[in-house]
């Protein structure tokens, strides 16, 4: 409708959102689709952290708090930068939103307009090109082979800054494809933003304690606190607590974008939650047993469906660091032929294909920015991860 603004007009439904409605749907008909889209956790918030949600409500902290987070769970925050990452901050240096995808939106509306460029390494999150267009900003699309791991190189990331860049976004685990940044390359990366000053980077790090690697974790702001008026290091309990209906993100940051972040927040939710708040406090603070106990199981999924897919010919898939998703390459189908004399010509006619004829949902490497992959979650059972991928075998060995 002519009635819309442009920044409505020119920005996509998330896939991945469009690919889980197209699952209900055909489930809706009565099909049977095994189900890999999933994008959070397949566990129960714990009930520690539900107990202390159900007790706000009691007290009666069911009221407006700051607009920058009660003081309780900016603590927490603080708490968890400086213990796990070596972050060390003030507490008029965090904000907190309403997720960390709120946090990310807002930090674009403070500071992109017309003629500024973010560069976003590819593959990527699918929100991040749509959150840039969508404050008038141009996304500037790096792509970022298998070959490097799927990560930005030092000098990839020098030849896409021009005068126009105000950010660089990174993805530490990523998704879609797992791959985390060692402190090594994240202090590569440093030299060069630091030698561009007027360039800030965006660190999400939704998923960093969703952990596999040998190596430790780490956050740009941790291995290079220098960059502490460039860097805005974005995180939430969504992912790593089974909390994403809850709805809590934070980031820490320079003290002219935390006030700028609460300011836009100020006129447009005013806060985040009380209840909410209350129980990303008791997780940030409380026994991380669970998280422990979560990863574990990831983990068992990550290597089952690591070798599944590797023993599929025509697919391999690169083993993730962290995060609950795989990022199988398919260029061994491409231009192969369906049983009904259809070519798969792209990573979505691919998925398109596995969904019609073996009942299994993914998102197609194409949403992602790089192609021929798709990606897999493992944010479900052993049960489905399995006979997913016996049906993905199947389906692969019928094209000719
Ligand atoms: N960042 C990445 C890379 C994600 O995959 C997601 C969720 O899918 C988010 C941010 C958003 O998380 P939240 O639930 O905190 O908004």
């Amino acid at each position: 409708s002519e009635k819309l603004a442009n920044r409505v007009t020119s920005i996509r439904v998330s896939p991945s959102v469009a690919a889980a409605q197209k699952v209900r749907d055909l489930k809706a008909q009565g099909r049977e689709i095994l189900n890999l889209t999933v994008g959070e956790p397949d566990f129960d918030t714990p009930e520690e952290i539900k107990a202390a949600g159900v007790k706000a409500i009691a007290d009666g902290n069911t009221k407006y708090t700051a607009v920058n987070g009660t003081e309780a769970l900016r603590k927490g925050v603080q708490h968890d930068f400086s213990t796990r990452l070596g972050i060390e901050c003030g507490l008029d240096q965090i904000c907190v939103g309403g997720g960390a995808k709120q946090i990310l939106f807002i930090a674009m509306m403070a500071t992109v307009e017309e003629g500024i460029e973010v560069i976003v390494p590819a593959p990527y999150w699918v929100s991040y090109p749509d959150m840039v267009v969508a404050n008038g900003g141009t996304p500037v699309i790096v792509s970022c082979g298998e070959d490097v791991g799927f990560k930005l190189t030092p000098d990839a990331l020098e030849a896409a800054i021009t005068p126009r860049t105000r950010w660089v976004i990174l993805n530490s685990p990523s998704n879609p494809t797992g791959a985390a940044y060692t402190g090594d390359e994240l202090r590569a990366l440093a030299e060069v933003i630091r030698r561009h000053p007027n360039v800030l980077v965006m660190c999400d790090e939704i998923y960093d304690r969703i952990w596999y690697a040998d190596f430790k974790t780490e956050s740009i702001l941790g291995v290079a606190p220098d960059l502490r008026d460039q860097a805005l290091v974005v995180n939430g309990v969504s992912k790593s607590y089974a909390m994403t209906g809850w709805r809590i993100g934070y980031a820490v940051g320079p003290k002219f974008l935390i006030d700028a972040i609460n300011k836009l927040q100020s006129q447009m939710s005013s806060c985040p939650s009380s209840i909410s708040q209350a129980a990303a406090a008791a997780a940030l603070t409380g026994p991380q047993t669970s998280v422990a106990a979560t990863v574990e199981v990831y983990k068992e999924r990550r290597d089952r469906a690591y070798a599944l897919i590797n023993d599929i010919p025509g697919l391999s898939c690169t083993l993730p660091d962290g995060a609950f998703y795989l990022y199988p390459s398919c260029a061994g189908v491409i231009g192969k032929t369906t049983p009904d004399g259809a070519r798969i010509e792209s990573d979505l006619d691919f998925v398109l294909y596995l969904l019609e004829h073996a009942g299994v949902a993914s998102v197609h490497g194409g949403a992602y920015g790089l192609e021929p992959y798709f990606r897999i979650s493992t944010a479900t059972s052993m049960d489905v991860i399995e006979a997913a991928c016996a049906k993905i075998a199947e389906a692969v060995a019928k094209l000719s």
